[in-house]
């Protein structure tokens, strides 16, 4: 497989450091409040990278980290009156169970900042020992001057490196480029760890090194992330590494595009944000799945109706055209399109490429007369998590429409006529018609 890489701004053939296996890291939510549909992006496509890499034959490990240590987590936590710590770890919940919902099984390991305190406090003193590193006032500052390849990978330039911290740090930094790794225990923090510069807590780059190296080693195959984290965080985990190390944090940097909502990321701080578990309420997890599959990874993406409504039709599609498959292998002749697909996957995984492909496939099985083998199709749509949608063909409405279904009936029951005829319109924007019948309801497939 070839996949682009930010580090070298080019498309390169993906290279295991150990033949067979890869290792990927992906930066995962600072858990202060639920997760937005636009954080789910990196989860669904580093998770479907994984399921294409496994297909191709590798044996793939995943990581991805919940940073539950965090500025936003205090401020979050002082403004509801809770501790850092229960909204923490309420919040990591939520995020485990929000993205359960999009079916595509947990990562292999998913660290806690607040568990790898130890591995983090042995990578700072490295730091300091090998001149990388100063404390000042029980803070420890990276000296980002002594890493002559700082800024490889964002390709800044100094003026554009502004770390985004507070403003208390800058007086003591030697550099106003430094960041930090360690910082003292504040006022107003209700949690502190001790280290030998006195109690504190970590800094967030320090986590995310410290943290893949302990699972992965350094010099892994693929660290990913939006592309929102390459400045600051991803050159400063890339700068800890190499100065700690002498090696590499990962070989391959691969960044997703930013969700959209009103041409602008969407952003809990912009405040246009569709939490992800109302969008899977709404749309189910086929479409959004689907959704993601649409664009490019590299691509921003716009959450926005157009989209969404391709997504639905195609997800009823897939289903109808399950409906007319027989079980067994598909005719030879449309082996070049299962083949185009996968080529797709394999170069930069471009999904939108792959799914014309796979389209052209769907087409090709209805225009004829005969009902045909559905192997080929299954094995597309497995890699992309959606074999599911063939599962469902004998007319079973999938859990999510069923919930909405059942929803539905209790409204009724009360005389909430109007929520009542909101859901069903949820229903059928899912792809379903709900009758009544004798028994409570029924669901029938909407044929599109
Ligand atoms: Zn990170």
């Amino acid at each position: 497989m070839r996949l682009y890489d930010t580090r070298s701004r080019t498309v390169r053939a993906l290279e295991p450091r150990d033949p067979g296996k890869v290792g990927i890291y992906a930066c995962g939510p600072t858990v202060y409040a639920r997760i937005h549909i636009g954080n789910a992006r990196p989860f669904v496509v580093f998770s479907l990278l994984g399921r294409f890499l496994e297909h191709e034959g590798l044996e793939v490990t995943l990581v991805v980290n919940l940073t539950d240590v965090n500025d936003k987590i205090y401020a979050a936590a002082a403004k509801t009156g809770t501790s850092s710590v229960a909204l923490a770890a309420a919040m990591a919940a939520a995020y485990r169970e929000d993205t359960d919902r999009l079916e595509l099984g947990r990562p292999d390991h998913e660290p806690l900042a607040s568990e790898s305190i130890g591995a983090i406090v042995e990578y700072i003193e490295t730091l300091i020992e090998r001149g990388h590193a100063y404390v000042v006032d029980g803070d420890v500052y990276f000296r980002v001057r002594s890493d002559a390849d700082y800024g490889a990978l964002s390709r800044r330039e100094l003026d554009q490196m502004d770390q985004g911290e507070d403003v208390e740090g800058a007086a003591l930094k030697e550099d106003p480029l430094d960041f930090a790794l360690w910082k003292a225990h504040k006022a107003g923090e209700d949690s502190a760890w001790d280290s030998p510069w006195g109690r504190g807590r970590p800094g967030w780059h320090i986590e995310c090194s410290a943290m893949a190296e302990g699972l992965l080693g350094s010099a892994f195959d693929i660290h990913g992330g939006g592309i929102d984290l390459l400045f600051p965080h991803h050159e400063n985990e890339a700068a800890q590494t190499r100065s700690a190390r002498g090696a590499e944090l990962a070989r391959h940097w691969v960044h997703n595009g930013m969700l959209e909502l009103g041409s602008q990321k969407m952003a809990k701080s912009v405040g246009n944000i569709a939490p992800l578990h109302e969008v899977l309420d709404r749309h189910g997890r086929d479409t959004v799945i689907l959704f993601f599959c649409g664009a490019h990874y590299r691509q921003p993406i716009d959450y926005a109706d157009e989209p969404l409504e391709q997504a639905r039709a195609g997800v009823a599609r897939l289903r109808e055209v399950g409906r007319k498959l027989e079980a067994g292998p598909s005719p030879p002749d449309l082996a070049p399109l299962r083949e185009r697909f996968f080529a797709s996957l394999a170069e930069d995984f471009n999904t939108p490429s792959a799914l014309a492909a796979m389209w052209e496939w769907v087409r090709e099985a209805n225009r004829r007369d005969a009902a045909i083998g559905g192997d080929d199709l299954r094995e597309m749509l497995d890699v992309l998590a959606l074999a599911n949608l063939l599962e469902n063909s004998d007319g079973e409405a999938p859990p999510e429409v069923v919930a909405l279904a059942l929803a539905r009936q209790e409204a009724r029951a009360r005389g909430d006529f109007e929520r009542a005829d909101e859901l069903r319109a949820e229903i059928e924007a899912a792809g379903w018609s709900v009758r009544d019948s004798a028994g409570g309801f029924e669901l029938v497939p909407l044929e599109r």
